[in-house]
């Protein structure tokens, strides 16, 4: 959905650049509060469009995200796990549930409450530039006819992917191909989503599994993933899946009937969430992404509603969507897997096995206290993380010499 550009008039209050998850969530948030005067810039189909994806997450029902319900496509009550030594560990994590929405499918539902909500327009343009002035920041874009036009705000909050990304100690990505299949008969219990299935070869470096989430008895996205430093051909990732689908999960006869792909950073990079007075960075641009898992969607929603917050009180605050000590623990992480100190399957396989699922999940929140940590910390491979984190402080976070590999398919 698209709405004519305004001709020039007075300033927005905000303008939000990028109209992903982050952007329209934020778009959402400040239309349901009633916000004047909000111009959401996305840019039109091309290039600078991400294709259409899936977004996961969990969610305590009712009460978190409830108002996207209508766009979620699927969700289950119940979490696996397999090892690599084929046992399966299944987990309630009540009462959280797992939830999937399709992109397409929120960016439906946002835009048609963004065209009821006479506050908001949204401009499908490709932003070139922000740059602050003497009243806020302005916004610099070019229309699909080729017009140029400039946009002044009080505040301008930027979710375009940034590149190359910033310097990290730690540079892993976690890359996917999935399948959307149909079997002939069937095969997927709709109640359990297989989060981590570690029943397929491991790579020479970093770790790999599969991912299957069922949406109906004879319907899934199966999906191959690597945590590592570089992402596969296609080929590579349509043989991974081949392999997976023919002999681990034994689906006997099937046909694919979409792909998806990506690949996401996993980095102890500082990510600044500020560029100016009045310009902000949201989204994985921002540092949404959590380092260790890859899961942006839920703390980019939690991070519009404190945004819209902040704005009602009349000055704009974007806090930090991961906190000091969720961030510490997954440099600590990345770089025990990035150097092979630990074994990731192994790791999260014990990670499933011994902590509480509704607590696991709440820790990769970022909402557990400091002794729930503590004893989530004692369930790893203590020597290892150790020795780990002590080194961490004196290596230096590096520039890449080349775009983020994981930046290549986005
Ligand atoms: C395939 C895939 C699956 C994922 N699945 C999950 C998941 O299940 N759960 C989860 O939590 N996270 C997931 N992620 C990670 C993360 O949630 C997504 O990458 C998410 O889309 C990030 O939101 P964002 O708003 O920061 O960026 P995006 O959603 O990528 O939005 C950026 C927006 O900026 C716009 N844009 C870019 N350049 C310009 C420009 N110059 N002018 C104007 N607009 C511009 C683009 O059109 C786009 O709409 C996934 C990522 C990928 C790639």
């Amino acid at each position: 959905m698209s709405r004519e550009p305004r001709t020039p008039g007075p300033p927005d209050d905000v303008v939000i650049v990028g109209g992903g998850a982050a952007g329209l969530g934020l778009a959402h948030r400040l239309a349901a509060s009633g916000h004047p005067s909000v111009t959401l810039v996305d840019a039109p189909e091309g290039p600078l469009r991400p294709p259409e994806r899936t977004w996961c997450y969990w969610a305590r029902r009712p009460g978190d995200f409830d108002e996207f319900d209508e766009a979620v496509t699927a969700s289950w009550s119940r979490l696996r796990v397999h090892g690599t030594d084929g046992h399966a560990i299944t987990v309630d994590p009540a009462p959280l549930t797992y939830r999937m929405l399709r992109s397409a499918d929120f960016e439906r539902l946002v835009h048609s409450r963004l065209a009821r909500s006479p506050g908001v327009r949204v401009l499908r343009a490709t932003a070139d530039t922000v740059h602050r002035t003497a009243d806020g920041a302005e916004v610099r874009c070019t229309t699909p006819d080729g017009r140029t036009l400039s946009l002044p705000a009080r505040y301008v909050f930027d979710s375009r992917p940034r590149r190359p990304l910033p310097p990290a100690r730690t540079r892993l990505v976690q890359h996917f191909r999935g399948w959307f299949v149909h079997t002939d008969t069937d095969r997927f219990d709709p109640e359990v989503a297989d989060l981590m299935d570690f029943r397929v070869p491991q790579p020479a470096h970093g770790l790999a599994f599969g991912y299957v989430l069922p949406l109906a008895p004879d319907r899934a996205l199966v999906e191959y993933t690597e945590f590592s430093r570089t992402p596969l051909t296609p080929a590579a990732y349509d043989a991974a899946l081949t392999h997976y689908s023919r002999d681990v999960l034994a689906l006997g006869s099937y046909t694919v009937e979409s792909v998806e792909q990506g690949a996401i950073p996993m980095t102890d990079a500082r990510f600044e969430r500020r560029t100016g007075p009045s310009v902000f960075r949201i989204g994985t641009a921002g540092g949404a992404t959590r380092p260790a898992t890859g899961y942006t969607f839920a703390a980019v929603q939690r991070q519009s509603r404190a945004v819209a917050a902040s704005l009602r009180t009349g000055r704009a605050a974007v806090p930090p969507p991961h906190g000091r000590r969720a961030l510490a623990m997954d440099a600590v992480l990345l770089r025990a897997l990035d150097t092979g100190r630990i074994n990731g399957p192994d790791f999260f396989t014990a990670l499933f096995r011994r902590v509480p699922p509704e607590r696991l999940l709440r820790f990769l929140d970022g909402g557990t206290s400091p002794r729930e940590e503590w004893s989530i910390g004692l369930r790893t491979p203590v020597r290892a993380m150790l020795r780990t984190a002590l080194e961490l402080p004196f290596l230096p976070r590096r520039s890449p010499f080349a775009p983020h590999p994981g930046e290549r398919d986005r």
